[in-house]
């Protein structure tokens, strides 16, 4: 099954078997490839290469540059059926979610091809007669990729696409446990610069495979003016530091750990379905998962009577078969989310679900039933993001006192009310509501749409990636100054003879 798809993708046998890297599917716990991993020299030559082509690249039009998104986003549409199914095996997520990481590849493709003819500067009215000023936009350099197991290939392409049609080359760390569709994707991309043509120099888009020690070489390196990194915000704490200390910048997109609120007025037919797909889909491995349900009082016995039947009619299994929940990625996993349940029962908490699934099915694959937790007020353990599918419950009076639950916790990624008082909806987007990068209203915290700006406050890192005006992080600004006078007057009417 998967050697059918990797050679439909057009993967060579010798990238994936054989090497060091075992790859387990999370599905069956059973091994699916063998990757060779980078020696520090192999990075060093794949980032030497990576930057050599961008000498080149960046003197190609940006609307060429467009065509190659273009060409690269039609491999994705002809593959879609296959880097879906591969996403599902490699990272756990069940086939129509691998499908819709797939569509919004596609998606940011064509927001780029359209965005490589407008990287718009400005024109800037000068205080010297016979003076130009203007704000122009130039390629950046090679750019650093780091991204997590759980979206293994979208993000890497709202990064690349992006960043291709601002004139740069890409150098892509994936995650270790997922660098399979990392290949799938080179190798479409790579499809794309051959139909492209000799524009497209060949060191264009590098991929290193490594562990942690492979993307601290990346981080450390000054040929990267920007790292974007996403996963856990123990990594973000290690790589800020280091690209700072060598003023390269940084786009950090870190953990999260999202609320919604539901008001006395929430349609609960909404919120009911809007709570399952965002807290229990994807396992609850998602950066925008549901994590916290800040419920007001006077709805928590009937919204949490229609969770509980909802949840206990979830099906639990292969995420390629139909299933609505799929595996956790790997044992640790299950242990972080177990070690969580019993801290919360040893505070008091009523716990619904949260068992291992399937062991006798699959004894090297971690399923769990979702978890409901019920909890009398928000503790620290709250406040930390374990990735795993648990929800814990908590009951408000007022929506001041909501806002600022929602607002309490060291992540700032997305958050939610579901309301139909347009006081209190308007409350909660504004500068005295959620203090989040994303806030949403009746709509749940995660599935994000690639048009807007995506990323998070406080320890989610700061980072935006994708739409509205995030193209201007691959480039670098410079302001132009051009005088076509005969004088030589200079600012601010200094007089200097
Ligand atoms: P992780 O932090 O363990 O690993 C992510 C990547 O960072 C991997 O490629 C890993 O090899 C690399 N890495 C780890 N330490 C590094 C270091 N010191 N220097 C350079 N590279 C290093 O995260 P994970 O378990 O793969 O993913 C889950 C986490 O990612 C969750 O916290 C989730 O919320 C977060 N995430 C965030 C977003 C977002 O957009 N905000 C999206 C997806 C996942």
């Amino acid at each position: 099954m998967i050697n059918d798809i990797m050679a439909r993708l057009g993967v060579q046998q010798a990238d994936w078997q054989g090497g060091e890297l075992c790859v387990t599917s999370p599905v069956n716990g059973e091994v699916i490839g063998q990757v060779k991993v980078d020696s520090a020299t192999d990075v060093e030559a794949k980032i030497a290469a990576a930057h050599e082509a961008f000498a080149h690249w960046r003197a190609v039009p940006a609307p060429r540059r467009g065509e190659l998104v273009r060409l690269f986003g039609e491999a994705l549409r002809q593959h879609k059926a296959d880097l879906g199914a591969l996403v599902s095996w490699e990272c756990g997520k069940i086939l129509q979610e691998g499908l819709g990481e797939v569509q919004e590849m596609i998606d940011i493709c064509d927001l780029a091809v359209g965005q490589s003819r407008q990287l718009f500067g400005l024109t800037i009215a000068s205080e010297r007669p016979g003076h130009h000023m203007r704000e122009t936009w130039h390629p950046l350099g090679p750019i650093g990729l780091i991204t997590a197991f759980n979206f293994p290939v979208a993000p890497w392409a709202w990064n690349a696409a992006l960043a291709l049609v601002c004139g740069n080359s890409l150098v892509w760390k994936p995650s270790e446990k997922t660098p399979l569709t990392a290949l799938a994707c080179q190798s479409l991309l790579q499809q794309a610069m051959v139909a492209f043509g000799e524009d497209a120099p060949t060191g264009l888009s590098q991929v290193i495979m490594g562990e942690r020690d492979a993307g601290e070489q990346l981080v450390k390196d000054a040929r990267i003016p920007l790292i974007s990194a996403t996963g856990s915000t123990r990594m973000g704490r290690q790589v800020a530091p280091l690209v700072a200390a060598r003023f390269g910048r940084c786009i950090l997109e870190l953990g999260g750990n999202n609320a919604m609120i539901v008001a006395p007025s929430a349609d609960l037919d909404m919120a009911v379905r809007a709570i399952l797909f965002s807290a229990v889909g994807t396992a609850g491995q998602r950066c925008t998962t549901l994590r916290r349900l800040i419920v007001h009082e006077s709805v928590r016995d009937e919204l949490l009577a229609r969770l509980k039947k909802a949840y206990s009619g979830v099906s639990i299994g292969h995420p390629l078969e139909g299933a609505l929940v799929g595996p956790l990625i790997d044992a640790d996993a299950y242990e972080a989310m177990q070690q969580a349940l019993t801290a919360a029962k040893a505070a008091g908490a009523q716990v619904t679900g949260g068992e291992r699934q399937l062991a006798e099915r699959y004894p090297h694959a971690y399923y769990v039933s979702p978890a409901l937790v019920e909890m009398a007020g928000q503790t620290d353990l709250m406040r930390q993001e374990t990735f795993a599918p648990i929800l814990y419950v908590i009951s408000y009076t007022g929506l001041d006192e909501a806002i600022a639950l929602n607002n309490d916790v060291p992540q700032g990624l997305s958050s939610c009310i579901f309301t139909t008082d347009v006081r209190e909806a308007e409350t909660f987007v504004s500068a005295l509501g959620s203090d989040c990068g994303i806030a949403n209203v009746n709509i749940g915290p995660s599935g994000a749409e690639i048009g807007g700006a995506f990323g998070g406050e406080k320890e989610t890192g700061g980072g935006r990636e994708s739409g509205s005006d995030v193209w201007k992080s691959y480039m670098r600004r410079q302001t132009n100054t051009v005088n076509y006078s005969r004088e030589l007057p200079l600012a601010q009417g200094i007089q200097f003879d």
